[in-house]
């Protein structure tokens, strides 16, 4: 089922110049299951080429015919979503029903975004002098570099290449070089749909020689990355240097806040729901859960079984509800926080180890008393750790809140209708979602601010950063 994933320039699927490929990892069992073609210079010439030719033919295209085949191209990827579906667990380890509902989910997204395009209205803007018209175009930027990560290798991929090709840009992706087999699949359902050759593009390699090649080529007027803070302030000065517009999606350390009057059960559902999903490898996992005193204890004990309760294993098998981590470096990181907490003083209350001795496999954890110095307080663990500690008011649980530099999602728990209005009014965040779980969705704007980035996507939003304004005055 698993084959070796090729790169797709100028329309065609093909090795790397060089000849070069890099092993691709099941995380479930350390097992190589196929090759990846790695790009070099040569091979991003020949994308930036055709590229630049490719967008020439798609501006020039209705947005009604464009619209047309990203239908199509969503037709496609809910006919091949099963297969895809396997190959995404089979690569990055997430059980099998979160990989369906990516699948789903990335259907959606192409379908809202070939209707989108076709609303990209521009003004009139009503003239000083009889005869003149004052017009406000919308039009598309040009050719997109996008770079996107391995937790949801066609979730991350899918929002960038569907809003940008809606709005008549030509795209050329770097995909995550762990997991490519999915986002190859993803490609291949716009290639196979009909769209124009070089308007959508797949490379892959050293994730730093290719954006440091592609951001100041001239021919890519805009970047589009997901991914760490840290990488994402390296590139975001490489696009400004060159005055690359640029959209930073980027780390989250999310607060999720329960209040005395909360509904408990449902807190627990959403909440470690949200924690443990795909291994709690999301940006907008919730990390610091922050509790109020009278619900602190009975909280902690229903979330502590819901963790306790998850089966870890192969995300292929039946009845597996949490999948390995994506690689190694997530388990040493995962080791290195509780380590460091744990020195410092933080209590163990669950899990904190690695499972197993095969696959990338770490217990759900959950750490309580934890000091403020420890690391994973301070830096996104993207894993599948929680952090728990009381509060005993609205403004202590907003300071902490806000305390750091991310600024992506926050979670709330309250039946309080003035507590729920004030919580949305003080949250330094770009997301917030109370009493249930509403982010992400295809037709609602995603993105952080602060350390978290800037631009959304997702929604009509998202969009926007794909088009430039023009401004036409013509007399007549
Ligand atoms: P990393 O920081 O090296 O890489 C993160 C992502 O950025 C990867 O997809 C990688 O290919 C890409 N990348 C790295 N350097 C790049 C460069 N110079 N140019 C272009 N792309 C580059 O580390 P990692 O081990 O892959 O992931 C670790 C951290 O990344 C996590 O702790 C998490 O904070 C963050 N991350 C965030 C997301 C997200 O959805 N926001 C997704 C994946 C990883």
């Amino acid at each position: 089922m698993y084959q070796d994933v090729l790169l797709h320039i100028g329309g065609k699927w093909r090795v790397s110049s060089s000849g070069r490929t890099i092993d691709i990892v099941n995380p479930a069992t350390e097992e190589v299951i196929g090759k990846l073609a790695h790009a070099f210079t040569g091979d991003l010439d020949e994308a930036l080429e055709h590229a630049a030719k490719g967008f020439a033919v798609w501006r020039k295209m209705s947005a009604y015919e464009r619209s047309k085949l990203l239908r199509k191209t969503a037709d496609i990827l809910r006919e091949r979503s099963e297969s895809i579906a396997r190959i995404l667990t089979t690569e990055q380890g997430k059980p099998l029903a979160e990989a369906r509902a990516e699948m789903a989910g990335a259907a959606d997204v192409i379908e809202w975004y070939a209707e989108e395009g076709r609303r990209a209205y521009g003004r009139v803007i009503p003239a000083r002098t009889p005869g003149v018209y004052q017009l406000s175009l919308r039009e598309p930027v040009g050719v997109v570099a996008g770079f996107t990560p391995w937790n949801f290798p066609v979730s991350q991929a899918v929002r960038k290449i569907s809003a940008a090709l809606a709005a008549g840009c030509a795209f050329i992706l770097k995909g995550p070089e762990e997991t490519p087999a999915s986002c190859a699949e993803l490609v291949r359902a716009y290639i196979d749909a009909g769209v124009p050759t070089g308007v959508v593009q797949l490379v892959f390699g050293v994730p730093s020689e290719i954006s440091e090649y592609l951001i100041p080529h001239p021919v890519v007027r805009k970047i589009s990355f997901t991914g760490s803070t840290v990488v994402g302030k390296h590139l975001a000065a490489l696009a400004g240097a060159h005055m690359k517009r640029a959209t930073m999606e980027l780390g989250g350390h999310a607060p999720a806040l329960v209040f005395n009057d909360a509904d408990l059960d449902a807190a627990v559902a959403v909440l470690a729901g949200g924690k443990y999903r795909n291994a709690g490898q999301v940006c907008i996992a919730p990390t610091r859960f922050l509790v109020q005193e009278d619900v602190y204890e009975p909280f902690l004990e229903k979330f502590t079984a819901r963790a306790q309760a998850l089966k870890l294993g192969d995300g292929l098998a039946e009845g597996t509800t949490m999948g390995p981590l994506a690689n190694s470096r997530r388990v040493a990181a995962m080791e290195g926080f509780v380590a460091d907490a744990v020195g410092k003083g933080a209590t163990l209350h669950t899990g904190g180890s690695r499972a197993g001795n095969k696959g990338y496999f770490f217990q759900p954890t959950i750490l309580t008393n934890v000091p403020a110095d420890a690391r994973v307080l301070h830096e996104e663990p993207f894993g599948p750790l929680a952090l728990f500690s009381p509060f005993k008011t609205f403004d202590d649980a907003i300071t902490e809140a806000n305390r750091l530099d991310y600024g992506l999602a926050a979670y709330a728990f309250t039946r309080s209708n003035s507590t729920a209005t004030a919580l949305g009014a003080s949250i330094e965040s770009g997301m917030i979602t109370i009493n249930h779980h509403g982010l992400a969705l295809t037709e609602t704007p995603f993105g952080g601010v602060k350390d978290s980035g800037y631009g959304s996507e997702g929604g009509a939003e998202g969009l926007e950063p794909y088009l430039v304004t023009k401004f036409v005055s013509q007399a007549s």
